[in-house]
């Protein structure tokens, strides 16, 4: 059974791969602010040590692409172009570094592990297109990065165990971002695109399909990483919607709605909602109850929440607005 905890918001993903969500609130202020690489950590190969001898840090979730034939189906995918920023989210080694900054017009990564700096500043170096930011995704802003660009599209390798963190950190700087092509647990991706009825849908799916159509690209075996990770992977397309899928004013309260009527899978979506958080929860009494709410809504009450469609979540959210 799944983690429920892990679609939640600001809940990270099963600890398959990389650190837990723990180490990231450990991190100091001087590690969270974004560090932009200067030109002083750009030494020589030959003082820094060779990526290849740093052992790959199972904390940081460093499970590097090794197969020639992925990493090309993800440039293909994302297909870079020279008049456009794309942003990279922990280049490691540079697998797919070394395709952006021959592809793409300026491309921003942002690696957390100081270690891979100056492998990377050097190896890249002569790449006037490339900006290298030590910072971590969770609280970087995307969108003052990339000036002076005001749009970017986005391509990572993503560390599992927080990359449902940096999801939902990225749709919060959507206005920013017109794609995303990311490499998930499969799992995860399956929670992601999972359609209305499905088992695996949750607050993760519903939020992603809100704000992105979503579409799963292909699967990558885990022989494909160095070191493999116990899972297997998936490549999955987000475009970020121009206009939210629903029609709603207020989709700080759809997302808080869509949390408490997942709050308990095995509840029924009135019963969850009359469990809601505090301010939630007074809102709906203020309507009358979650039964006349749902009435309302025309969501029968003992419908589960993984049954709603974003239609339905929106009826919800309009009765409440
Ligand atoms: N892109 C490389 C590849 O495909 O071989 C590396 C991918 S590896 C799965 C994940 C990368 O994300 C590592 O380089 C790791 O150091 C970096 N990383 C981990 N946590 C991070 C964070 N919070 N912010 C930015 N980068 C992070």
């Amino acid at each position: 059974m799944k983690d429920e905890k892990a679609e939640r918001p600001g809940h990270g993903d099963a600890q398959t791969r990389g650190r837990g969500d723990t180490e990231t609130r450990r991190h100091g202020d001087t590690e969270r602010r974004s560090v932009p690489v200067s030109p002083r950590l750009r030494v020589p190969a030959s003082q820094s040590p060779s990526p290849l001898i740093l052992h790959p840090s199972k904390r940081l979730g460093q499970n590097f692409l090794k197969d020639t034939r992925v990493i090309n189906r993800i440039i293909e995918a994302l297909a870079p172009k020279p008049d456009e920023t794309i942003i990279e989210i922990g280049p490691g080694r540079g697998a797919l570094t070394a395709q952006l900054v021959e592809k793409a017009g300026t491309n921003v990564a942002v690696e957390f592990d100081r270690n891979l700096i100056p492998h990377l500043a050097e190896r890249f170096f002569a790449y006037k297109n490339f900006k290298l930011v030590q910072s971590d995704a969770l609280v970087t802003d995307f969108c003052s990065q990339i000036l002076p660009a005001k749009k970017a599209r986005l391509v990572a390798n993503l560390p599992y165990n927080i990359s449902t963190a940096i999801l939902q950190r990225l749709i919060e700087q959507r206005h920013c971002l017109t794609q995303m092509i990311l490499m998930l647990q499969r799992e995860v991706v399956e929670r992601i695109t999972a359609p209305p009825g499905s088992t695996n849908r949750g607050y993760l799916s519903v939020l992603a399909q809100v704000y992105c159509e979503t579409e799963r690209l292909f699967d990558v075996a885990p022989h494909a990483f160095h070191p493999a990770p116990k899972v297997w992977s998936s490549v999955i397309r987000l475009d970020v919607r121009p206009r939210i899928a629903v029609q709603i004013k207020n989709d700080e309260l759809l997302r808080e709605i869509v949390s408490a009527g997942f709050a308990q899978r095995r509840k029924t979506i009135l019963n969850n909602l009359r469990h809601a958080p505090e301010g939630l929860q007074e809102l709906i009494k203020q309507h009358g109850g979650a039964s006349i709410v749902l009435c309302e809504a025309k969501v029968d009450l003992q419908r589960r929440a993984e049954t709603l469609t974003l239609e339905e979540w929106r009826q919800i959210t309009r009765t409440l607005e």
